[in-house]
């Protein structure tokens, strides 16, 4: 091979390792299984993904419930047939993935930004974040600290910030995560924008001081520190951790954790979404956020994960449509929050269970916050929108979704406070 060749080989290997994947013409159909018959039907087609090169945006779980499923243009008849023969009737929700994304990252690139100032209302890189997180801990240095969780698998640190004002020693504390899927670019963005305004107005505002003053926040932006950065770089798509297991990537952290582990609703095919892992805690970023919680979880109250999408406020148990001896108090936690939600836009969450309000999920992050860790208002929360946009949420919603979650937030911890 002679030099010149060689070089050029470099350079379009370059070219080629920094390409992003692309979803030119990919679309997302929405099926509402109506019996137990299509149901299974329907799971069925989902767990064969590589068939159709199907990615599913919201999985299939209770009848009645919708499933939201993204084809390439090569298998989209295919695939309307295949669901059509089992009695199922899909609907385009998103005509072509890839313009999603272009506008995402124009509207993105054109939010404007002030010199030394963070703007919120902006989706943010890992290293922004990071940013962040030491430019807000020096501006608050007397209730701020930066906490570390451990490294990623790719070898990045994973932090946060904790915020405690008083005597913080005496206090219960709330831990809040975002980023566990990566792609759910809402869930970071909506974090930073809570954290940022109960800093920002603490002084000012006595709703958010009593808010902060009640608990040692714990506060961690970006979970899936490998993913997100791959979302960034590579694959906008991309939802699991980066590690290796045969000839697929990644095991899904929110179905890794070592509570009723790979039951119902994960999968042990590596190449599936909800891989739960070789075995529970696999993950060394699962592994260390629970450590972490565990050595705390004494005065550990409070529990969030954000998620996206579908506008639901959720509560153990995800393994199962059984109800825990704690739901009734759980819920109206839930409820609270969603009602001081809706006030602010009018926008709709709906409540209950996890499994019986999305799916059945096993080897979820509440189930072992609340089942191990014993935090009894443990929640996970599906962010903005019902799927119009999915994960491809224009910025301009970001600071509305702050807005009206930061409002759920404060209902919700002045009931954990008198409970
Ligand atoms: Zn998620």
């Amino acid at each position: 091979m002679d030099l010149k060749f060689s070089l050029c080989l470099v350079v379009l290997l370059g070219t080629c390792l920094a390409q992003k994947i692309r979803y030119d013409g990919f679309s997302v159909l929405r099926v509402v299984p109506k019996t137990e018959k299509e149901l299974f039907a329907l799971k069925k087609i989902l767990d064969n993904n590589r068939q159709f090169e199907i990615d599913v945006w919201r999985f299939a779980g209770v009848v009645g419930k919708h499933a939201d499923i993204q084809v390439s243009p090569k298998y989209f008849l295919q695939l309307n047939q295949t669901l059509a023969e089992n009695g199922l009737s899909p609907k385009v929700t998103v005509r072509d993935v890839q313009k999603l994304i272009a506008e995402q990252e124009l509207k993105n690139h054109e939010v404007k930004e002030t010199a030394g100032v963070f703007e919120y209302g902006k989706y943010h890189t890992l290293d922004e974040v990071n940013n962040w997180i030491d430019n807000i801990t020096k501006y608050y240095p007397n209730i701020t600290t930066v906490f570390e969780i451990t490294k990623s698998y790719e070898g990045r640190t994973i932090r946060g910030i904790r915020i405690s004002t008083g005597e913080g020693n005496s206090k219960p504390s709330f831990f809040i995560e975002g980023g566990i899927h990566s792609r759910e670019w809402i869930s970071p963005a909506t974090v930073l924008y809570m954290a940022g305004q109960m800093l920002d107005r603490y002084s000012a505002d006595q709703r958010i001081k009593q808010l902060v003053d009640s608990f040692n926040w714990f506060i961690l932006p970006v979970f899936n520190v490998d993913g997100y950065e791959y979302t960034w770089t590579k694959n906008r798509n991309w939802r699991k951790t980066r590690s290796k297991h045969g000839l697929c990537t990644g095991v899904d952290p929110n179905r890794n954790w070592d509570y009723e582990w790979c039951k119902e609703g994960a999968s042990k095919d590596p190449c599936s979404d909800m891989y739960c892992g070789p075995k529970a805690f696999s993950e060394v970023e699962v592994k260390g956020v629970a450590d972490f919680i565990m050595k705390n979880s004494k005065m550990m109250k409070g529990f969030i994960d954000f998620h996206s999408f579908s506008q639901l406020w959720m509560s153990p148990w995800g393994y199962t449509t059984k109800l825990p001896p704690d739901f009734k108090d759980q819920d109206k936690g839930s409820e609270l929050a969603v009602e001081a939600l809706e006030k602010v836009f009018g926008t709709k969450y709906q409540h209950g269970s996890i499994a019986n309000t999305i799916y059945v999920a096993s080897g979820s992050s509440a189930d072992w916050t609340y089942g191990a860790a014993k935090i009894k208002y443990s929640y996970g929360v599906e962010l903005r929108d019902t799927g119009k946009y999915g994960f491809l949420l224009p910025p301009d919603q970001i600071i509305p979704s702050g807005k009206e979650t930061l409002e759920a937030l404060i209902a919700l911890g002045n009931f954990v406070v008198n409970n």
